[in-house]
């Protein structure tokens, strides 16, 4: 399997992300949900994107194929130039282990663990294990949490369980942030902590794909794609990619 580092990434791919007809049916018995319907994407590396639009819209969903969580029933996925759906079952886990990183909006920590323990799993399932410490302390560290290290979640405030979990994303380097409503729990001031964190890694080249119901959170993002009944019905803010 190719290794891809960021560098390359960055020199010679146009888009990062870039879907065609992105098609998703659940299959309910006799009843198909259609949550996805022919989605055109484009992101170009570097760029920080929001996801809006109502509850059942299909943003999850979207977000779900491109993190490898979950397989298209038709369409195109391209991630840093690579055809997905041709990709082996390995080498998607690698994507989802190493290339894409997804935090949610509950956190998904794990209770018993501490911090570290926590940031330290991605390593782990990467069968890594010189210099792993280190590498989930300076994550912890670039999230503001080297004093919380060996807190378990319930001993943290829901901003810092939030940036226990993108410290555990970005502990792998990904090529790609996806977050799903990652301030949809938290209160104003640990939200606005989250999104100052995201416009951080954003300055600093990492290419954020974030999905809310906020417009204040959506102000953060350079564009906003807004979906509606599992397409993208709108794009704000680009240079006209799509
Ligand atoms: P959003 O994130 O915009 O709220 P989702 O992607 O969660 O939307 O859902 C899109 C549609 O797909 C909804 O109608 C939802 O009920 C349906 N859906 C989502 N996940 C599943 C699933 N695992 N099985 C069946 N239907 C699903």
């Amino acid at each position: 399997m190719k290794t891809m580092t960021t560098r390359e990434i960055d020199t010679n791919t146009p888009f990062i992300i870039e879907t065609e007809g992105l098609t998703k049916i659940y299959q309910m018995g006799t009843v198909e949900v259609r949550a996805l319907q022919g989605v055109n994407m484009r992101v170009k590396p570097g760029e920080f994107v929001a996801l809006m639009g109502p509850s059942g819209s299909g943003k999850s969903t979207l977000l779900h194929l491109l993190s490898c969580l979950d397989t298209p029933t038709e369409g195109m996925y391209r991630l840093e130039g690579q055809d997905v759906n041709g990709l082996s079952d390995d080498e998607r886990s690698y994507i989802r282990n190493m290339r894409v990183s997804i935090v949610f909006q509950d956190f998904n920590l794990l209770p018993h663990l501490d911090a570290l323990s926590n940031v330290l799993l991605p390593l782990f399932y990467r069968g890594h294990i010189d210099g792993t410490e280190s590498l989930a302390r300076d994550a912890l560290d670039r999230v503001g949490l080297s004093t919380r290290l060996h807190h378990r979640p319930a001993e943290l405030s829901g901003g810092e369980r939030q940036r226990v979990a993108i410290a555990r994303a970005l502990v792998t380097d990904p090529a790609i942030l996806l977050a799903d409503e990652p301030t949809g729990n938290l209160d104003s001031a640990s939200g606005e902590e989250i999104l100052r964190l995201l416009a951080n890694l954003h300055a600093e080249g990492r290419t954020i794909l974030m999905v809310t119901h906020s417009e204040y959170a959506s102000s953060y993002a350079e564009s906003v794609i807004s979906m509606r009944d599992g397409q993208i019905v709108g794009r704000e803010g680009d240079d006209g990619v799509r």
